[in-house]
């Protein structure tokens, strides 16, 4: 692992943890032996050795976030790499410790400069890839994009985007009723790039033929697309219940009820559901007035929400949630500590391709996060360094 690791922090070669989940599940009482930034070894040893640090609670992988835009005033639209390496550490302090960064909707010159900035921390492994959160939305699903600058996908602008990523894309997310959309998600899978449907007005024959094409993720599932009606269902149903299909969930309790994440949840099973944070700059910030993607942007008791021209709040325009807060949303639905790792750890990390994170076992990253029985972070560790 090439991450940044100053030698100030502790870097533990064992550790002994009360309760440790793993892939097949949780296990009590286990000595970890750490090197190099991996697990290298993983035994039950009862009670912990007298030398050994004793790690108390739930040991659980750390958190895989496929979706935000920054945090802690630092944002991942910058030409300025040391503005995203602090987006990047706010995250890792509130367990992140895997991240695809994203970019909202802007000119192709603009996000072509943008991939410039990032791509070299997704060579360094401080970021899993970026994600293109536009330019390819519908008008009518915009969210908090600018209208002016969302296009078609043409074959130009996808290529362009392609050759700009140079294998550092990760994701991309397109309203497959475009035109040209389809044969852009063919493209974009072609070149080793997850597609997302996302931002759509498209119907459930739309969502049928992005996935046909190659496409693997909802973006914000419910959110930026059609909802469920008994008679005309949209894309919702479809998402939910195709298996080649993850869904991403925002966990804050305000872009979506707690009762209908948990019936996603329950549609979808935990091998299929991803917490995301759809964080942006203000996250861990005061309420106040901040910019995405060049809108402005009003952030009230942590609910940001986009100004209208008459000074009004407007649109959800992303969110204030860390994944250590979305974890422990997910445990007061009720979900077992085990599940929670699955939606915010192990089923990102797998849908992703991501080998070695979101899971403990030897070969894999030692990247841990701990958290006590309500699911509240209490520590994170990365690469095998304490954070
Ligand atoms: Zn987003």
């Amino acid at each position: 692992m090439t991450t940044e690791q100053p030698t100030a922090r502790p870097a533990p070669t064992r550790l002994w943890c009360e309760r440790l989940v793993t892939p097949v599940g949780e296990r009590r009482g286990v000595l970890l032996t750490l090197a190099d930034g991996r697990v290298a070894d993983l035994q039950p040893v009862a009670a912990p050795p007298a030398d050994v640090e004793r790690v108390a609670g739930w040991t659980v992988p750390g958190f895989v976030d496929t979706h935000g835009h920054g945090g802690g005033g630092h944002d991942y639209a910058t030409l300025d790499v040391d503005e995203a390496r602090a987006a990047r550490a706010f995250h890792r302090a509130h367990g992140t410790t895997t991240a695809l960064a994203s970019l909202v909707t802007a000119d192709l010159d603009t996000l072509v400069a943008q991939i410039g900035t990032l791509a070299p921390l997704v060579r360094t492994g401080e970021l899993a890839g970026l994600h293109l959160e536009g330019p390819f939305l519908s008008p009518a699903k915009k969210g908090a994009h600018t209208e002016s600058l969302l296009v078609p996908p043409t074959p130009e602008a996808v290529d362009r985007l392609l050759e700009a990523g140079d294998g550092t894309l990760g994701m991309v997310t397109i309203a497959p009723e475009l035109p040209g959309a389809l044969a852009a998600i063919a493209r974009f899978v072609a070149g080793g790039v997850a597609v997302a449907v996302g931002h759509t007005d498209g119907d459930e024959t739309d969502a049928r033929r992005a996935l046909d094409a190659g496409a693997t993720v909802a973006t914000h599932l419910f959110n930026a697309m059609r909802p469920i009606h008994h008679r005309e269902p949209g894309p919702v149903p479809v998402l939910l219940a195709d298996e080649r299909v993850v869904v991403e969930l925002i966990g804050d309790g305000f872009h979506l009820h707690r009762d209908v994440v948990a019936m996603a949840v329950d549609a979808a099973g935990l091998d299929r559901v991803a917490l995301i944070t759809d964080a942006m700059v203000a996250t861990g910030m005061p309420d106040g007035g901040y910019t995405l993607g060049g809108l402005d942007v009003v952030v009230r008791h942590g609910e940001a929400r986009l100004v209208e021209a008459d000074g009004s709040p407007g649109s959800i325009a992303g969110s204030t949630l860390t994944m250590a807060a979305g974890f422990a949303f997910l445990v007061s639905l009720g979900l077992s500590i085990p599940g929670a790792a699955h939606l915010a750890a192990s089923t990102p990390a797998r849908r992703h391709g991501l080998e070695g994170r979101g899971t403990i076992e030897v070969g894999g990253a030692a990247d841990l996060c701990v958290v006590d029985d309500a699911g509240r972070l209490q520590r994170v560790l990365q690469d095998g360094v304490w954070v």
